[in-house]
């Protein structure tokens, strides 16, 4: 997905692009996710604005490609358990609000007019009517289409070709040589050994996540639902299972139950104590899910950065190299921006954002002192 928005925002600048990947079309975590477009869940700083300005993309992407992409603007609605957990939801919103996002605070008698198979007894919600959605896989093949990009799948990228004074000059693939002044690494959670190819320290790491899929319904869940929690969970920096769940009907029917998180580095066992505990956390939101059966389960690795931050742009120890990766588990719904920023930081235009927070050298190479240049 962030490859895809890189190459349609780039050839829109008037780059010639191609677009390479070892696998198929969103082969990767885009393809092992889900499509939620989220201000809700973000603080105010770098992220959220990011997310702002991909969110304005999406709506004007959405107006091009119709209902190709299946955009849909259906909103999140969080919701609390009990006081303390309102007034602390209440406090981020205010934070927000001053930021830019839209949040409308729910009283606990309207929390069920929104979502009237609600659990009885909460606290009270926020209303969040600019978080949406789109299909991914759908997305980034839409995207990379309208690039008019080439597209070469089935090649992985096993070496950065450099010049004279180390500049990049394009990528070593199973397939052969492809030469360019400029490389995007958009690898995703892979985006760490592809750094690692053109010598320089990356450190995405995979957080894994379950998503459970329930039995086609008839739309019972409106909005994007999901407790206050949620928010502690993404912004976590444990290792351990973390499983507030975002709970949503689909235009299909079934009810997406997700995701957990974890790093638990590419394991690929199936975790039943993770999908318990995922179901459990929804039906503790939506009651009449625990009589609904659960239909099939899937999951992906997030690229994950430590700071939780993705990395965007040029990186100063390899010229012509740029980063465009890890963006953890908000990759779909960030990549309109970050595809923006790379296309303008590639043309040599003013970027969108302060690119500073997104700089790729920001992480000290392991060993390297934590006072030298790079740490800063
Ligand atoms: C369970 C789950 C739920 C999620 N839900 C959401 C959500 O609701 N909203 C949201 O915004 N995000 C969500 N995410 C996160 C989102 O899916 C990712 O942030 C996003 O897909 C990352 O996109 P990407 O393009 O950076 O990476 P990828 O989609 O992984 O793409 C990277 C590509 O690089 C290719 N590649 C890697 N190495 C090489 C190489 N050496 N040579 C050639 N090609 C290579 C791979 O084949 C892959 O296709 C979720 C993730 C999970 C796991």
């Amino acid at each position: 997905m962030v490859g895809a928005a890189c190459a349609l925002y780039a050839a829109r600048a008037g780059l010639d692009v191609i677009v390479v990947d070892r696998g198929p079309m969103a082969g990767g975590t885009t393809g092992a996710g889900e499509g939620n477009l989220l201000v809700s869940d973000k603080e105010p700083g770098p992220e959220l604005e990011l997310a702002l300005l991909s969110g304005r993309l999406w709506a004007d992407l959405a107006e091009e490609v119709g209902d190709a992409i299946e955009y849909e603007r259906k909103g999140g609605l969080v919701v609390a358990a009990g006081p303390d957990g309102l007034e602390a939801l209440e406090k981020f919103a205010t934070g927000q609000r001053a930021a830019g996002v839209e949040a409308v605070r729910v009283d606990a008698d309207r929390l069920r007019e929104l979502e009237p198979r609600l659990a009885p007894g909460l606290a009270g919600g926020v209303l969040y009517p600019q978080d949406a959605q789109v299909m991914p896989t759908l997305a980034a093949a839409r995207l990379v289409r309208a690039s008019g990009a080439r597209l070469v799948t089935g090649a992985a990228v096993t070496g950065v070709l450099r010049g004279g004074g180390g500049a990049v000059r394009g990528v070593r693939t199973g397939l052969g040589e492809i030469h360019a002044p400029y490389v995007v690494n958009a690898a995703g959670t892979w985006g760490g050994e592809l750094a690692a190819l053109a010598g320089v320290h990356l450190p995405v790491l995979p957080r894994r996540g379950f998503v459970l899929v329930t039995e086609p319904l008839p739309r019972m869940v409106r909005h994007k639902v999901y407790a206050a929690d949620y928010v502690a969970d993404v912004a976590s920096d444990s290792a351990a299972l973390q499983t507030s769940p975002v709970v949503e009907g689909t235009a299909a029917g079934p009810v997406l139950i997700g995701a957990t998180r974890e790093r638990v580095g590419f394991d690929r066992s199936l975790s039943l104590p993770a999908l318990r505990a995922l179901a459990a956390g929804a039906t503790r939101l939506f009651p009449f899910l625990e009589r609904v059966r659960a239909m099939r389960t899937y999951f992906g690795f997030r690229p994950y950065l430590p700071d939780h931050l993705p990395a965007i742009g040029p990186d100063p120890r390899v010229p012509g190299l740029f980063h465009a990766c890890g963006h953890e588990g908000a990759g779909i719904g960030l990549s309109t921006g970050t595809g923006q920023l790379i296309a303008q930081m590639l043309a040599r235009e003013a970027p969108a954002l302060e690119p500073a927070p997104f700089r790729p050298d920001r992480f000290p190479a392991p060993g390297s002192p934590p006072d030298s240049e790079e740490a800063t």
